[in-house]
């Protein structure tokens, strides 16, 4: 829990970002911190260490800096799942519905073996059309997934609880009302 503390001391809110009446949670005064971050990464490591997974699956682009440094950590491989044309082979992609329009996510169709035992990370939950979006894209890929993870989750936006009640695991470090 003092761990919970420490890490939430280095997350900053931005009132009024990107537009009025959001409170943006801005992690890189954590990423900044060499403790703070150690402390994340050992955090999310300690939990997944015991579930053996095979690859961390990281969602552009906050998920990435996470997801890697998980990855190195583990000793295991890393996957990008990145906005819809940037990846350069072939993809399979998947849309979520934002608040006006839509967005897409791809992965490449060879970025992981049939069963393969994967974690999802990103480091925020808001409506969850990210984090579910990824999660759909794994499992059309045929991975195992494991767990949705993130280091933050807004519940009052409901989104971790729709990804759950569509049978999903998902867990995150903090919770900020
Ligand atoms: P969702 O798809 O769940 O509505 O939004 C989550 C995605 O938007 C994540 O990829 C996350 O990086 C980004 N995001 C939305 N709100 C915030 C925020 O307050 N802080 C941070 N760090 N990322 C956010």
């Amino acid at each position: 829990a003092d761990i919970l503390t420490e890490l939430r001391r280095h997350i900053r809110t931005v009132p009024d970002w990107p537009v009025p009446g959001v409170q943006f949670r801005d992690i890189t005064p954590l990423l900044a911190e060499p403790a703070a971050f150690k402390l994340m990464i050992d955090a999310l490591a300690a939990r997944y260490e015991a579930m053996r997974p095979e690859l961390i699956a990281g969602l552009e682009a906050r998920g990435f800096i996470i997801g890697a440094a998980l990855a190195y950590r583990l000793g295991v491989g890393f996957m990008p799942i990145r906005k819809k044309g940037k990846l350069p082979h072939e993809c399979i992609e998947e849309s979520y519905l934002l608040e006006y329009g839509s967005a897409t996510v791809e992965a490449h169709v060879d970025a992981l073996r049939p069963g393969q035992r994967v974690v999802l990370v990103d480091d925020l939950i808001a409506s969850g059309g990210t984090m579910g979006a990824g999660a759909r894209l794994l499992q059309r890929l045929g991975a195992e997934l494991l767990e949705c993870a993130a280091v933050i989750d807004l519940p009052a936006l409901r989104g971790s609880q729709q990804l759950r009640e569509a049978g999903l695991p998902v867990f995150a470090l903090l919770e900020y009302a």
